[in-house]
């Protein structure tokens, strides 16, 4: 199948900015390179909503570059602490998602006010990064489950891979309650072979 989905110069923008921030400019420099995307050396898009050319798979061009440099348990802190960051500026950023975040910040109980922040969250999301995530409740757990993950595009591992987005999971839901009381683990990826990413939301309390 060919993958025709585009990330929005923004949200492009804003990974780039996020894993410079972790490896540093020269860092960046080197994972573009060996992301065959030193095109984007210097040259990060602008901070608007449009598509710029950026297909979804550059994504995960960018995340398995940083695996080939820093291997599997660096690249896991890093894409971890850049979803997090991603998350923070997100909702600095953008008042559509800090409105859905606040709207979740109020007297219900904690459990919904996580699944309305993770509805519209992942509503936002799914328009910005080109993709459809779905979010469900089964048992004590919530999940968001991505068919079109762009972590992982032509990617195969024995592992889950896409850390960016479990830490941009936990980012917002930690900002929105003001606590970091919340597991996100990702229990399915299409690394694996699995038809989707699928990420398990524990609360605590
Ligand atoms: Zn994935």
């Amino acid at each position: 199948m060919v993958e025709e989905r585009e990330l929005v110069n923004r949200a492009f923008r804003v990974i780039l900015l996020g894993i410079e921030e972790v490896v540093g400019k020269n860092g960046m420099s080197a994972v573009l390179r060996t992301a065959n995307l030193a095109q984007y050396i210097d040259n990060y898009p602008p901070s608007n909503t449009e598509r710029g050319g950026h297909p979804l798979h550059y994504m995960s061009d960018i995340n398995r570059a940083l695996y080939e440099i820093y291997g599997m348990r660096g690249a896991r802190a890093i894409l971890y602490r850049v979803g997090r960051g991603r998350a923070k500026k997100a909702i600095e950023e953008n008042a559509t998602f800090a409105n859905a975040v606040k709207m979740a910040v109020s007297l219900l109980p904690r459990r919904m006010k996580v699944k309305l922040a993770l509805e519209r969250i992942s509503r936002e999301y799914s328009q910005q990064m080109g993709t459809d995530v779905r979010v469900f409740e089964e048992g004590e757990f919530f999940f968001w489950e991505d068919a079109h993950c762009p972590g992982c595009i032509g990617w195969s591992s024995e592992t889950a891979v896409c850390h960016t987005t479990a830490g941009f999971i936990f980012g917002v839901l930690a900002w929105g309650a003001d606590d970091e009381d919340f597991k996100v683990q990702e229990v399915l990826c299409r690394a694996k072979g699995d038809a989707v990413c699928r990420y398990q939301i524990a609360i605590h309390a």
